[in-house]
């Protein structure tokens, strides 16, 4: 159905009909949050919602990168978007940043399998990897703020300057953002380089670096 199409049933013959047709009285057909008792359980949580068709991603994604880690982490990752390799393989952080990633969790004495959780803004790749638009992100924030309220860690890390303006509802360079505790839903949340820019610049490398001692010291 068209939304030229939904617009003239609505027109011609009111809210009722348009309701009774179990159409969205507000018209905006691409939004659907109903009201949905999200599973308590992680696993489970990813069964529920892992065919979703929320926004136009749903159909090209290969897999849906629910996210991966310990369930009782402290410390709460959190990316842009998958990119081709998470695609592939239905995990965040699977590629050359992932690996870097690793290290640096490493020298914080952590790992994906050790007090960290790892997600993404979104939860479907992108095509060609572009940002995240905002009708995707406000479909999949549903899905990371239950993830969030399910794992309760100490400290949310927003990796790079779009997940930081993104989580913080700002339009700010990421230089202005770092180096401050923030508050995202009553949580705490820092924002760091995104790990993909350290490859590419690595004078960021001793900056980042200050950040993790310092997201450390907070978690230890
Ligand atoms: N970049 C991201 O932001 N997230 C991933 O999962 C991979 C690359």
């Amino acid at each position: 159905m068209s939304d030229q199409y939904l617009k003239q049933i609505r027109e011609l013959y009111g809210d009722e009909l348009y309701l009774e047709l179990g159409l969205n009285i507000n018209d905006s057909s691409t939004i659907s949050h109903s009201k949905i008792n999200y599973e308590s359980d992680l696993d489970a949580f990813n069964n529920q919602i892992n065919a979703c068709q929320k926004c136009s991603l749903g159909s090209s994604r290969k897999n849906f990168v629910f996210g991966t880690g310990d369930p009782n982490a402290s410390l709460f990752l959190i990316g842009e978007a998958p990119d081709e390799q998470e695609d592939l393989k239905g995990k965040p952080f699977v590629g050359s940043a992932g690996i870097l990633l690793d290290k640096i969790l490493l020298a914080i004495n952590r790992s994906r399998e050790k007090d960290v959780y790892i997600s993404n803004l979104i939860k479907c790749r992108p095509p060609k990897n572009r940002e995240p638009l905002p009708i995707e992100v406000k479909e999949c924030e549903p899905y990371l703020l239950h993830q969030i309220n399910l794992i309760k860690p100490k400290l949310i890390v927003a990796l790079g300057r779009v997940a930081g303006m993104t989580l913080l509802n700002v339009d700010n360079s990421l230089k202005s953002m770092r180096g401050i505790i923030h508050n995202y839903n009553g949580t705490q949340l820092i924002v760091t380089y995104h790990p993909a820019t350290l490859l590419k610049n690595s004078n960021s490398k001793p900056e980042a670096w200050k950040d993790f001692k310092w997201i450390r010291s907070i978690i230890d």
